[in-house]
């Protein structure tokens, strides 16, 4: 007799590991199983060990300010282990005429940086009086209609820390959908956060969130999450369709049956396996590469105190920016070094990758040299080029969840989550994977709530 499984997960990454931990919370009795291409779990998360150095190849952490992430921090124990870097302890750069600028931690500090000229500070009250547009626009064209150009550089970077994208290219009703309904509801979006936070006063402290990692990286959450769970590797899935009253997957390892089927996938691996269901409106949506340069240091490195800084594209700088690893987090670098991780290419500029190592590396020490008093030379320094590419929220982006949505409502026990459909970031996933698990405990997906405001962290 043929197994037909409750619930097939294809895809072992963060996202494929988060529906199956909720669905077997949901329903203990539930038969999952997970198809995984690669030879390991994690899929993006993947920490990177050497020298005393650690570092990391895909994310280097998330904040704890997603209900969902936290859950599962404190259903696995992870809480207890988390290594936290509290927003409001750390201060965070803009590289803003060839020099590091604080960004300002709290509303009122803005009257003062030196990020915006005076003109500019006064132009973010138009958002005011400036009628909210109905139709979508890139986060550079709302960002300037609503808040003035001189704004559009910090837009820039904050685009830069997620999406490594280009923000006249991304869509604002894709990345920001909870911002677009306060714009609406309340006819401007300083009204409606100047509300949010006269509630959060009431309601909690309203204490910035803290970025969350491990002491051995972040692919600790992935051990931890993949314990206990039924993952078969090296099982890529090349089709899946509807049999008479299950779904059916073809794989390296056989074929698979199954009552429903979650795919926690990139936005473009997925497709490959939902077009022949339906066709979608691109055969896939745009990606962003970066690499992430690994440099150790010693003492005479004079980091400033915080998380690290983004370059904004107006600054025509080689590298995106850097993270300040060993300040974040303890225990990055061996005793008495530092750890800088800087980030080269994104959307705008994928030929950096084309170059060696090296040319990467000494391009990348002479432009942060510039900005931070580092030694000539680092102690340590090496180039990871991740596999796994950042999905852009484009302009054709509402078609494709248009898609998701026809798809899943056409099909029973269909369900899609992963990288690149609702967000880019590991709150996003998790989200997501957690909303398909209920749906599947639930016997399908109900009407969709309106969607969360996305807080921006730099
Ligand atoms: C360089 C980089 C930096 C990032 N930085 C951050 C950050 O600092 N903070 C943050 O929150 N997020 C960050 N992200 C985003 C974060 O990594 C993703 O949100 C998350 O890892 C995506 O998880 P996923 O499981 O949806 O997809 P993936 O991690 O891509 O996992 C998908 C899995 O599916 C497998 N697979 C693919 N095709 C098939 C198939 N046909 N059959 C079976 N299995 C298949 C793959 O092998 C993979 O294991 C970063 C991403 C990148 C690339």
């Amino acid at each position: 007799m043929e197994k037909v499984y409750d619930v097939v997960i294809i895809g072992a990454g963060i996202s494929g590991l988060a529906a199956a931990h909720f669905a077997q919370k949901f329903a203990p009795a539930c038969d999952v199983v997970l198809l995984e291409e690669s030879g390991r779990a994690g899929g993006a998360i993947q920490s990177f060990h050497k020298n005393g150095f650690v570092a990391e190849w895909g994310p280097h952490g998330f904040l704890d300010n997603a209900v969902e992430s936290r859950e599962i921090l404190e259903d696995t124990g992870l809480y207890a282990e988390a290594q936290q870097a509290p927003l409001g302890d750390f201060h965070r750069y803009v590289c803003h005429r060839g020099r590091l600028v604080q960004i300002p931690q709290k509303p009122g500090k803005i009257l003062f940086t030196p990020l915006l000229p005076f003109w500019g500070k006064l132009r973010v009250l138009g958002d005011l009086w400036i009628k909210p547009e109905t139709k979508d626009q890139t986060l550079g064209q709302w960002a300037g209609r609503r808040f003035g150009q001189s704004v559009l550089p910090l837009v820039d970077a904050a685009v830069t820390g997620s999406f490594s994208g280009d923000f006249n290219r991304l869509s604002i009703d894709a990345v920001m959908p909870g911002l677009r309904a306060l714009e609406r509801e309340h006819g401007s979006v300083i009204r409606a956060l100047l509300k949010k936070m006269k509630e959060k006063k009431i309601t909690s402290a309203g204490k910035l969130p803290a970025m969350n990692n491990f002491a051995q990286g972040l692919e600790r959450l992935i051990e931890v999450l993949g314990q206990g769970k039924n993952i078969i590797f090296d099982a890529g899935v090349t089709s899946v369709g509807r049999g008479q009253d299950c779904w059916r997957l073809e794989t390296r390892q056989g074929r698979f049956a199954a009552r429903s089927i979650v795919l926690a996938l990139p936005v473009n691996s997925g497709l490959r396996l939902l077009s022949p269901l339906k066709t979608p409106p691109l055969a896939e949506i745009p990606v962003s590469r970066i690499c992430n340069v690994v440099l150790g240091y010693d003492g005479a490195a004079k980091v400033p105190h915080g998380f690290g800084y983004l370059a904004p594209e107006c600054e025509k700088r080689f590298t995106l920016g850097a993270l300040f690893s060993s300040h974040m987090f303890p225990n990055r670098a061996p005793q008495g070094q530092v750890l800088l991780e800087a980030l080269v290419g994104g959307r705008r500029h994928p030929e950096r990758l084309e170059l060696s190592d090296e040319e990467i590396i000494s391009s990348v020490c002479r432009d942060i040299r510039q900005l931070i008093d580092l030694p000539e030379r680092p102690l340590f320094s090496q180039v990871l080029r991740p596999a796994s590419a950042i999905p852009q929220l484009e302009m054709e982006h509402l078609k494709m969840l248009d898609y998701r949505a026809a798809l899943e409502q056409e099909n029973k026990g269909l369900y899609i989550c992963g990288f690149g459909w609702d967000g880019v970031g590991i709150n996003d996933m998790v989200k997501s994977a957690r909303k398909a698990a209920e749906a599947i405990s639930a016997g399908g997906r109900g009407a969709e709530a309106v969607a969360p405001v996305k807080p921006v962290y730099f």
